[in-house]
């Protein structure tokens, strides 16, 4: 091959590799001075721990790790992130919940000495379903190769309304208001940067998973944070939020919960019913599988 043939391949390659969001690495991105974040995975998949986020907060005293990813081999790469930034030791790991995307990193974690800790349902979540668990989310994609090394790390310290973490120069909060989502999702609150990380209570420009939701409970969530003195939200999927996204997700919320009970009252065809649905939800970039396995949990299971 002569040399300008090769040069422009290489270019050419190079263009499409770096252009794929699919191929665009994680990065842990600056929030504020103290908190960084991995927000807005595109082409949400089980190799990247289907568009979960994270984060840590970096204080004096140490790090604060905001969920852990779904498997080892992203746990360990997030750590050569967190070393790229800090020395600091890891002293936490905060669970916002325990669905696997956003905790089978913890084992990492662990042998890096961190304290794990979730909401108290979080904790008895994972022990109830314990190693099955693994077997679930092989029935959603995950490989073997993904998977490697992962083992689940229950969380030793768990809490029920409210705990706080003092790293010298910043408190972090975590407060739990009532079951949304999950039975188990807290918010991670850092007052003095007016920065919070909701887990899966809030999903931006991406459909939220709500086959085991109390609505209720997730509207007071939603209702709290737009009172709280907040600027930047980093929701559980999607891209960096603030309180207009919290108004949407309450939005999408009712308007989901509507047309799932007029149609599944009507129907139980899952295809047809999730057609309807894609098109009466506002659009949302990544997510639509979501759509299908909420009707299937909630609606359709509840109406049988
Ligand atoms: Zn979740």
């Amino acid at each position: 091959m002569n040399k300008p043939l090769a040069i422009t391949l290489i270019l050419i390659i190079s263009i499409l590799i770096f252009s794929n969001p699919a191929f665009a690495a994680k990065k842990l991105s600056n929030i504020s001075d103290k908190i960084f974040a991995y927000t807005d995975t595109q082409n949400a998949s089980p190799s990247n721990s289907f568009g979960a986020n994270a984060g840590i907060i970096v204080g004096q005293e140490g790090v604060v790790v905001v969920d852990t990813l779904a498997t080892a081999k992203e746990a360990q790469e997030m750590i050569h992130d967190i070393r790229k930034i800090t020395n600091k030791p890891i002293r936490y790991v905060v669970n916002t919940h325990t669905h696997f995307d956003h905790c089978f990193g913890n084992s990492e974690f662990a042998k890096e000495g961190a304290i794990i800790i979730s909401h108290k349902n979080g904790k008895a979540n994972l022990i109830k379903w314990g190693d099955k668990l693994i077997g679930i989310v092989k029935n959603m994609g995950m490989t073997d190769e993904l998977l490697e090394g992962t083992t689940i790390s229950y969380p030793s310290v768990t809490f029920n309304d409210r705990i706080q973490i003092d790293l010298g120069n910043i408190i972090v909060d975590l407060i739990y208001i009532a079951p949304n989502h999950s039975t188990d999702n807290i918010m991670v609150y850092i007052q003095k940067e007016k920065v919070l990380f909701t887990g899966d209570i809030l999903f931006t420009n991406f459909h939220a998973y709500i086959g085991n939701a109390d609505l209720d409970g997730w509207k007071k969530n939603l209702d709290y944070i737009i009172k709280l003195d907040v600027d930047k939200i980093i929701p559980g999927h999607g891209p960096l939020s603030g309180k207009q996204d919290i108004s949407d997700m309450r939005d999408y919320l009712i308007a989901f919960d509507k047309h799932a009970r007029e149609l599944c009252s009507s129907s139980d065809d899952l295809e047809a019913i999730v057609t309807q649905m894609e098109k009466a939800l506002p659009r949302k970039a990544q997510g639509n599988w979501m759509i299908r396995s909420s009707i299937q949990q909630k609606y359709l299971k509840s109406n049988k």
